[in-house]
């Protein structure tokens, strides 16, 4: 299979390629060349399959043509060794808790499996692969995690001092090894910008070899499918149709879910259901994407106003409004709904929502028909937005303990200056 760029300037690509890339060299995401689709004999077996087993097919079908199948069963099932359960909160809704993962959140499924394939193609090079990221916080203990130990890659995290919570601070400098994290006296753009620098500097990449894990890479976003077709066989045998809503930022979820769609799933809808930064239900309304500064709120994570992956879900139909328009609709909630519906969901199920998973639900909860049934991805554990949680539930949220170990953890970071040449020298003094 080949990869071409969005943009359409650049030269196709293997998957090796585009997956040690990140991005093209013109700017523009990857996509396969033809979207995969499977046989109607996966999809009569795949109530008896468990979610490694669904791994291993998807991750054949996906990447199979490009990845010595033993290497590819093995990535899928290091990457999934958790569960990803269907919680029933009643007749019609649904909550994929994809959250039990080591870092409490989707991302671990993407960062756990992009960090096994860049190993695969990189397990023959002499030199250390550096993996650089700037993070605001989420991304860079998926990646931190995701990449711990694993054999020939370091991994080096930019994050801003004073601006990320505790729980994240602690997520991404106490896991030592391999992983780096370098505390960077600024803001996120500024650890953005010493990243792309460092990308652009001829003389650093000739001594060392860098790539980025940033969340457009093919190897992070599609294996998130995987879940979709997992959540469908914990459903089991249903007359309703079947709605999935996907909380979304950068809509790299959301995307993986369409290909999931695409590839045969039975799906009847989507529902893309954002926080105020509402770029893409806007879309959807009125055929214009405008994107714009993104505004802060109790959803972070999905504080993004200019969506990288929305030029993937343009190419799948085929840049049709109308065509993404009937597969997709749109929802946004502003942060006063976030709360209400936190409250509502705990009192109605007992049920503890964070506020992405919340908005989720609250479009189900709003777009639902009666023949339909409902799931809502449940992107993070509430207990990773613990002040927002406790405050609006008035309750105590339980830590588990995976969490909380990192808690108990001693902070290592390197300080460093906003500045390219101190981000240069420290580059430098590690090769
Ligand atoms: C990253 C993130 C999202 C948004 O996911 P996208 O794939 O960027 O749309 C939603 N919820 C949580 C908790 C996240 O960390």
């Amino acid at each position: 299979m080949q990869y071409y760029s969005t943009n359409q300037q650049a030269p196709k690509a293997d998957l090796k390629e585009a997956v040690v890339r990140g991005l093209a060299p013109d700017k523009g995401l990857y996509m396969p060349e033809q979207l995969p689709v499977f046989s109607s004999a996966f999809f009569e077996q795949l109530h008896n399959l468990s979610l490694q087993e669904i791994g291993a097919e998807v991750a054949k079908c996906f990447f199979g043509d490009s990845v010595d199948n033993k290497a590819l069963k093995q990535i899928a099932e290091e990457t999934l060794n958790f569960e990803i359960p269907l919680v029933k909160l009643s007749e019609q809704i649904f909550s994929l808790e994809l959250f039990h993962g080591p870092t409490c959140a989707f991302k671990d499924v993407g960062g756990r499996f992009m960090a096994r394939m860049l190993a695969y193609f990189t397990q023959n090079e002499q030199q250390d692969i550096y993996v650089l990221t700037a993070t605001s916080g989420d991304t860079g203990s998926a990646v931190a995690s995701g990449f711990f130990n694993v054999p020939g890659i370091k991994v080096i995290i930019l994050y801003p001092k004073g601006k990320v919570s505790h729980i994240q601070e602690q997520q991404l400098t106490t896991h030592g090894h391999n992983i780096t994290a370098l505390e960077v006296d600024g803001t996120f753009d500024d650890c953005q910008k010493l990243v792309k620098e460092a990308f652009n500097t001829e003389g650093l990449r000739k001594k060392l070899k860098l790539t980025s894990a940033n969340s457009i890479n093919l190897a992070r976003f599609l294996p998130q499918a995987i879940y979709y077709y997992h959540a469908v066989a914990q459903l089991g045998k249903t007359d309703k149709k079947i709605v999935f809503s996907v909380p979304s930022g950068n809509f790299g979820n959301l995307t993986a879910g369409i290909f999931a769609w695409n590839s045969g799933l039975p799906v009847h809808k989507f529902i893309a259901a954002t926080n105020v930064n509402d770029i893409v239900p806007q879309y959807l309304e009125t055929g214009i994407f405008s994107p714009k500064h993104s505004i802060k709120t109790l959803a972070n994570a999905m504080d993004v106003g200019n969506p990288s992956n929305f030029v993937r879900m343009l190419e799948i139909f085929e840049h049709q409004h109308d065509k993404m328009a009937e597969m997709v609709k749109g929802f946004s909630l502003d942060d006063e709904g976030i709360q209400k519906y936190m409250q509502l969901i705990y009192e109605k199920h007992q049920y503890i929502a964070d506020p992405h998973g919340a908005i989720g639900y609250a479009a189900l909860d709003q777009q639902l028909q009666e023949n339909e049934v409902g799931i809502f991805l449940e992107t993070a554990h509430p207990a990773k937005f613990i002040d927002i949680t406790e405050k609006v539930l008035q309750r105590e949220v339980p830590i588990p303990e995976r969490l909380g170990a990192y808690l108990k953890k001693k902070k290592e970071a390197v300080p460093l200056k906003a500045d390219f040449n101190a981000f240069q020298d420290y580059l430098y003094s590690i090769s």
